[in-house]
């Protein structure tokens, strides 16, 4: 494998792979590094509705075909967990990986890392985590059929994971701090319909309860303070997202949030490196101006 790239993309989400796609159609080498799963967070998206397109498709079924596409263009994606990025003195960048093991150089380097999901931090939390706590409803849902559950957050995904949990669990509680959705308007309406959903509105999860395994969780109202306690055999947290960009501190510029401050074209302060997706500094994160993303950055010159 030749340790020389036109490019070397970091993150094999939607932004990163569409930079693949592009850049290996202007027959320039790619390299994709990828630590975790190809696809990224739209991987674990039950349903996704709103890419062009694609009336309905699953967010792994989409997360493939751009694999597969990168792939058959000849786009080289290795699963290793990029650790260090350095400018070299005549411009070009080097990444390692694998605790610093491997080396591969580039002229141009994207930064496509995506960003994780945030926690409550409340105790117990970690402990509890695939012993009743999930932040995926989509791999762990099928372990609650019949049961009760609760989902935590009013955007998007909390509202896409409670309808998904609706069809398999017994009763879906909707935890939201805000008695307005962040979400999509159209799907939290829909919720509405759904019976075995119950909003929980203005209020936060206060305790998560449970030794070896969730039991329930013990909620406050924002406005009369009161505590209530409900028994849950399962917790979906999605409460938004933290940027994956430890790789990059010190070395591009962030905003106080740690999102890469990138240019339209997704050009960072440093020369030859460039920013796509929900890693970055921008007003919508969705899946269209994720590939929107990708595609800039290859093609910027
Ligand atoms: P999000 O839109 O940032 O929503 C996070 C939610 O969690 C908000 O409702 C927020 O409440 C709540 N929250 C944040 N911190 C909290 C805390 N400490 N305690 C309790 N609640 C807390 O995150 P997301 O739903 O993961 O969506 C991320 C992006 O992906 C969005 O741009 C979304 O549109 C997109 N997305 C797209 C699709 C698709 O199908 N295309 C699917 C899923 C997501 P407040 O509203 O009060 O701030």
């Amino acid at each position: 494998m030749s340790d020389f790239y036109d490019t070397i993309i970091i993150g094999a989400g939607p932004a990163g792979l569409t930079a693949a796609i592009y850049t290996a159609r202007n027959e320039k080498s790619a390299l994709v590094l990828e630590s975790a799963g190809i696809g990224g967070q739209i991987s674990l998206s039950p349903l996704v509705e709103n890419y062009p397109g694609f009336e309905k498709i699953s967010g792994s079924e989409l997360s493939d075909k751009l694999y597969e596409q990168a792939l058959a263009l000849g786009v080289t994606i290795a699963i290793e967990e990029a650790s260090r990025i350095e400018v070299n003195p005549d411009g070009t960048k080097s990444v390692y990986s694998e605790a610093d093991q491997v080396k591969r150089t580039c002229r141009k380097l994207i930064i496509a890392t995506g960003q994780k999901h945030r926690k409550l931090g409340l105790d117990k939390e970690e402990k509890l985590i695939g012993r009743g706590i999930s932040y995926c409803a989509v791999c762990d849902g099928p372990f609650f059929k019949n049961k009760t559950v609760a989902v935590v957050g009013g955007g998007s995904s909390a509202l896409q994971s409670a309808k998904l949990l609706s069809g398999l669990c017994q009763k879906v509680y909707l935890i939201h701090r805000r008695d307005e959705f962040r979400g999509e308007q159209k799907l939290a309406n829909e919720l509405k319909q759904i019976p075995n959903i119950e909003f929980i509105l203005k209020s936060t999860v206060e305790q998560i309860e449970g030794d070896s395994a969730l039991t329930g969780v013990i909620l406050t109202n924002t406005d009369t303070k009161e505590k209530r306690t409900i028994a849950l055999d399962g917790l979906f947290i999605y409460i938004g997202h933290i940027p994956n960009n430890d790789i990059c501190k010190g070395l591009v510029d962030m905003d106080d949030y740690g999102y890469i401050i990138a240019a339209e074209d997704g050009r960072t302060n440093i020369d030859g490196i460039y920013a796509a997706g929900d890693c970055r500094t921008k007003a919508v994160r969705q899946l269209t101006t994720a590939t929107a993303d990708g595609t800039v950055c290859a093609l910027a010159e």
